[in-house]
């Protein structure tokens, strides 16, 4: 029981350091704690070593992206017996790296949600209360790496779906600069927003996996050629620089107590001789509405793959059509069918002026802002979320579900790099707190978190402690 307990613990980092496989350790753990956390969907109970530089380490992925041979949901009825023929590049990429893939994480089908509530399968609990929501949609992903059910994770990030689960889980999440990172073998939910990032215990293994996992793909024309050394910047010193935060950050619904946590942020920051500044933002009050019109449209096309014809799920009816009717009404959850009809609408002949061409130009206004606020300061500063982990079932009303999105949306409307840290809790839930970056300054980014993670208040051993950490206090 000790030894596992020591394996919880483990970042990539320290794993590496022990020179031995936890292969066993992870499938030992899942199998115990997931009873409770239900954190997969599938768990690979035959995972091996695997040769290479982080062989004998064990990752989770999100059960969007594809791993040769094993199921791929979706968390999606569609998809249910879907085994993926390929693996995701992503995957390719850390099973060179020597990573042991140990299983497929929860999430909200087709990654369209908030807490995995709308998982077609179940609700991913939050290891630090388990009467709560791990966030979404990667919260099997946050979940898994905060229990210590594995090292590391992926996820992946449309509106905020790597770092809200990360910021309810107490744990690390980023989202690459768009573009970054392959999304081929990434089932599409929305793609001009779309981008896979690491789940982690500390900064410096999401700088590890990001180093890992991107670069030019031919198989995804959104990559870009570029060299980023993404430890560049870890262990370096970040004071003198400067940040703002939008003010518009208090008039957001925001939750008091993170309110109150954000501003002990700034105060913090200002206690490493950062500069803080207050800026203005009023655009960000488009950012939900933007999202919710831009990306439903970009479902209601990517989805019609699903059609009981090419894969998983068919109801074989009389006629195609009914076929297709069929499958998709048995096969797709009621937030997929309500994304796939907002979509359709909004593209139809009659309102796509009105509705998608006028949210693509709100869209440029906002990327336009905050680059333009980029260009002043070095980092922009908000909580990740404005509430901590709710109850399960606690949230009813899906334009109160969709606000929650507010501070992560506008990284992945700009395409720009952003990650959330862990800063303190309220009410003995953990509390995010999000940097965005300049585009294809991930880097900085990373080393800026690196260094708030080694002098945060709240971090022991240089980084935030896990719930089991927390209890053994
Ligand atoms: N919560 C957002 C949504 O429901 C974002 C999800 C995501 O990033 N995949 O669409």
């Amino acid at each position: 029981m000790a030894s596992s307990n020591e394996y919880r613990k483990l970042s990539i980092k320290d794993a590496l350091k022990a020179k031995k496989s936890f292969v066993k350790d992870a499938i030992e753990t899942i199998n115990e704690l997931d009873k409770n956390i239900k954190a997969f969907i599938t768990v690979n109970e035959n995972a091996q070593d695997v040769p290479g530089n982080f062989s004998g380490i064990p990752l989770a992925i999100k059960d969007n992206i594809v791993v040769k041979e094993m199921k791929t949901t979706c968390g999606s009825k569609i998809l249910e017996t879907f085994v993926s023929p390929y693996d995701a590049t992503v995957v390719e990429k850390l099973k060179k790296a020597g990573f042991s893939i140990v299983g497929k994480t929860n999430l909200d089908e087709f990654a369209m949600g908030t807490s995995t509530e709308y998982s077609a399968f179940y609700t991913t609990r939050n290891p630090w209360d388990l009467d709560r929501v791990a966030g979404g949609s990667s919260g099997g992903s946050a979940a898994a790496v905060a229990s210590g059910e594995v090292v590391a994770a992926l996820g992946s990030d449309t509106g905020g779906s790597i770092r809200q689960p990360a910021a309810f889980c107490g744990v690390v999440g980023f989202k690459p600069t768009y573009g970054l990172v392959s999304r081929y073998g990434l089932i599409a939910f929305a793609s001009s927003l779309d981008q896979i990032g690491p789940i982690t215990k500390t900064v410096e293994d999401a700088a590890l996996l990001t180093q890992i996992i991107s670069g030019k793909d031919p198989r995804d024309a959104t990559t870009v050629e570029k060299q980023i050394d993404f430890s560049k910047y870890i262990g370096k010193n970040f004071k003198n620089i400067c940040v703002a935060y939008p003010e518009e950050v208090f008039a957001e619904g925001i939750d008091n107590e993170i309110a109150r946590k954000f501003e002990e942020f700034i105060k913090f920051l200002e206690s490493l001789e950062i500069s803080v500044k207050k800026i203005n933002f009023p655009e960000l009050k488009y950012a939900v509405a933007t999202y919710y019109i831009i990306a439903p449209a970009e479902v209601s096309s990517n989805l019609s793959r699903f059609d009981g014809i090419r894969y998983g799920l068919r109801e074989e009816k009389e006629g195609l059509l009914e076929t297709y009717l069929e499958t998709r009404k048995n096969g797709f959850g009621p937030e997929v069918i309500r994304r796939i009809m907002i979509g359709t609408f909004t593209l139809s002949a009659a309102y796509y002026d009105a509705y998608f061409e006028r949210a693509q130009k709100v869209r440029r206004k906002i990327s336009s802002k905050i680059n333009e606020i980029l260009s002043n300061y070095d980092f922009l500063i908000t909580p990740t979320s404005p509430i901590t982990a709710f109850k399960i079932g606690e949230i009813k009303d899906p334009l109160v579900y969709y606000m929650m999105d507010i501070f992560t949306i506008p990284a992945n409307l700009a395409g720009l790099p952003a990650i959330s840290i862990p800063f303190g809790f309220s009410n003995n839930l953990p509390v995010g707190m999000q940097i965005i970056g300049k585009r294809f300054d991930d880097a900085k980014v990373l080393g800026f978190a690196d260094f708030i993670e080694q002098t945060s208040p709240y971090n022991t051993n240089g980084r935030f402690p896990t719930p089991l950490e927390e209890e053994e206090k």
